[in-house]
């Protein structure tokens, strides 16, 4: 069934209506369970796609909903609560150099708790970001400070700060780009984990079809702002 479904949704920057839109009539399903990657030159949208579901921005037509809820109905409340479900890696990661590993990871259920969402005490944030260090790898980085890790390392924590609250949904933009051969097989791996044993829905942006091909159940191909076709991928695994 599907957690997030795309119907007829057209997304214009602007208001000139000359401009080709960013999205055109995009209708996709995301699959509860699956690992979908998202697939097109620069420019094609798949950001934008993405941003459309956790309601950082919002269709100029057509409807995003998910788990049947239309995101252009939720109020501020609501978009709290639908991102605190939705773990998302940003391009480029963006963690705070001033804190340490174990601080960046914890920074989502500080603020859930500021929010108004689940309220862990203490222990059980710390047990929280210790289960999910251990779970990316990165246990024994726990202390140290970005600017200290690799690459892979630094997107591995991006992952663990996206998915410390356990979110159904794991949103990626080119968790892959700009890593060489083994430590993209350590964030690739981190990915079909986080499907395999914390049953999360991931979407995965990538220009890298060797990442389909390693871990995508489907891929779905954006060519300026149209959705040319979404396949079937016979996946390789990670572990070959
Ligand atoms: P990529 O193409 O690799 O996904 P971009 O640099 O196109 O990355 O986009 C990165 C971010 O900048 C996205 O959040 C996107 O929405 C935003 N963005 C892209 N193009 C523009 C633009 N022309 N004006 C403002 N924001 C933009
Ligand atoms: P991709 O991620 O495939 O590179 P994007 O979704 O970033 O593509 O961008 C699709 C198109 O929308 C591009 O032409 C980009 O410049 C434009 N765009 C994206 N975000 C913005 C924004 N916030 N403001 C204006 N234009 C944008």
């Amino acid at each position: 069934t599907a957690l997030v479904e795309f119907r007829g949704v057209t997304k214009r920057f602007g208001d000139g209506a000359d401009g080709t839109p960013a999205l055109e009539d995009v209708t996709l399903s995301i699959h509860r369970g699956e690992i979908l990657g998202i697939v097109g030159e620069s420019g094609a949208g798949k950001s934008t796609l993405l941003e459309l579901v956790n309601g950082l921005q919002h269709p100029t037509h057509g409807t995003v909903t998910v788990d049947g809820t239309d995101v252009a109905t939720l109020d501020r409340a609501g978009l709290r609560a639908l991102r605190r479900d939705i773990g998302v890696v940003f391009q480029g990661v963006h963690l705070l150099s001033n804190s340490t590993v174990r601080d960046n990871v914890r920074l989502p259920l500080r603020l859930d708790r500021r929010d108004g969402g689940q309220a862990r005490s203490r222990k059980q944030q710390r047990d929280a970001v210790d289960e999910i260090l251990s779970f990316v790898g990165l246990s024994h980085r726990a202390d140290h400070f970005p600017a200290q890790l690799s690459g892979g390392e630094r997107q591995r924590v991006g992952l663990a700060r996206a998915l410390v609250s356990r979110p159904a949904l794991l949103l990626c933009d080119e968790p892959t780009s700009s890593l060489d051969a083994s430590t993209t097989g350590d964030v690739l791996r981190v990915l079909s984990d986080a499907r395999e044993k914390l049953g999360a829905t991931v979407a995965v942006i990538t220009h890298d079809l060797d990442v389909v091909k390693a871990i995508c159940d489907r891929a779905a191909l954006l060519e300026k702002g149209r959705l040319r076709e979404v396949f079937p991928v016979a996946s390789t695994g990670t572990r070959s």
